[in-house]
């Protein structure tokens, strides 16, 4: 085993986190950049540099690329607060689920658009009354009379990103008298279709990246049907290992201890012991980030990898929220230097962190049951 990168990839490394701080200037924030960093422009400049679809298939449009170069880039990238959200969904998730499930057409026509930056996607997963509970998807997709395709009725929450998604991927019930989780389907939902209404959510800093999302008999193209019908469930669980094992559950707020870290008392021991361990616990994510990207980690281990990854971050923020003191607690950019903006809104903002793609209860459950074999 050597853990220290070849001198290549530091150097792409060293690249990506030039090309990401001078991005990071043109966002509001620099933190969650990969989920509330929309930047279309930015997506194409990626494309540019050849760094979306990296590790696809040369044959599809991707760029062949090893798992480590693909880490290199986004960990540089999102650590640096690059606006990447506007390609970043598509580029973990959707590409991979449709490499793995899609026919040869459905590649052909969507791969390009996310490996050039020009189409943007979101996930439609989560329902009011179905988050933690996938299997509880209400959103039905009928088969449509007047063709060969299907109408989709129902209703989206948390959809990140959906006021400016080209594409929903979206979890639809394909068979109401089946079992709940073995009828469901993913389709690709074209977000410009008559009978979709997008409500953006204010969330508590302020922000309107996630949006409600409602589809009134929305016509969907038989082939825009991916993978095996009502076979959704495995297909998900398969794509949640993207979304869980990956670097950005890791780095969300890494540019924002990188600038409070100067301002800490090092005098103080018990600074020290906290820094040695937020540090430490950021030795020890990476690793396990790595190991879900080389494709080494036990089979549904991204649940840990995500939950030890996601309360370090969250640590991170009451870490810096400390640091600043005081004006860390007031959200008011009128009172406020940049620097305790940023601190104020990443404490706001934390509790994300453990909620989405799976809340950390339900990862420990997955732990326990299907990884370590606990009773259930
Ligand atoms: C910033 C952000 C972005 C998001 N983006 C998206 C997106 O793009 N697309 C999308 O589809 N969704 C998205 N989500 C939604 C996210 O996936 C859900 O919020 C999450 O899965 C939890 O579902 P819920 O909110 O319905 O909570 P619930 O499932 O109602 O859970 C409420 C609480 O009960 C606990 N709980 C529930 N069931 C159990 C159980 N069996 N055992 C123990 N505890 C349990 C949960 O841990 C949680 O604490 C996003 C969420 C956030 C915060």
């Amino acid at each position: 085993m050597d853990f220290v990168l070849p001198g290549d990839l530091e150097e792409l490394g060293a690249e990506a986190r030039e090309v990401g701080l001078a991005a990071a200037k043109r966002a509001d924030v620099p933190e969650d950049s990969w989920i509330v960093g929309h930047d279309r422009q930015f997506a194409q400049e990626l494309a540019q540099r050849g760094w979306l679809g990296m590790t696809w298939p040369v044959e599809h449009g991707g760029g062949g690329r090893s798992a480590l170069e693909r880490f290199v880039v986004f960990e540089a990238l999102i650590s640096a607060g690059a606006p990447v959200a506007a390609a970043w969904f598509a580029d973990r998730q959707m590409g991979p689920s449709m490499l793995q499930f899609g026919t040869d057409e459905q590649r052909a026509r969507w791969l390009p658009g996310i490996v050039a930056g020009t189409s943007m996607w979101c996930i439609g997963m989560s329902e009011p009354d179905a988050g933690s509970n996938v299997a509880g998807v209400r959103t039905r997709a009928v088969p449509d009379p007047g063709g060969d395709g299907w109408r989709v009725t129902g209703q989206k929450i948390w959809t990140s990103g959906a006021n400016d998604a080209d594409w929903c991927y979206a979890v639809c019930r394909t068979d109401l008298d089946a079992p709940p989780h073995q009828g469901l389907s993913d389709l690709v939902i074209d977000m410009s279709a008559p009978g979709i209404t997008v409500q953006p959510i204010v969330d508590v800093t302020g922000n309107r990246h996630f949006c409600e999302v409602f589809f009134e008999d929305v016509p969907v193209p038989a082939d825009h049907l991916v993978g095996e019908l009502n076979g959704s469930f495995r297909q998900i669980m398969r794509q949640m290992e993207h979304e869980r094992g990956g670097i950005d559950r890791l780095v969300s707020n890494r540019r924002l201890y990188e600038d409070v870290l100067p301002l800490a008392d090092t005098g103080d021991p018990l600074v020290r012991q906290e820094i040695a361990a937020l540090e430490t616990g950021y030795r020890i994510g990476r690793l396990l980030v790595l190991r879900e990207t080389l494709g080494q980690g036990p089979k549904q281990f991204s649940a840990a990898t995500k939950t030890f990854c996601t309360e370090l971050e969250q640590r991170v923020a009451d870490f810096c929220g400390r640091v600043l003191g005081p004006a860390a607690t007031l959200n008011d950019p009128s009172v406020l230097d940049d620097l305790a903006r940023r601190v104020s809104r990443n404490i706001c903002y934390a509790p994300a962190y453990t909620i989405m793609g799976g809340t950390t209860q339900i990862l420990r459950n997955i732990l326990g049951e299907r990884t370590l074999g606990l009773p259930r």
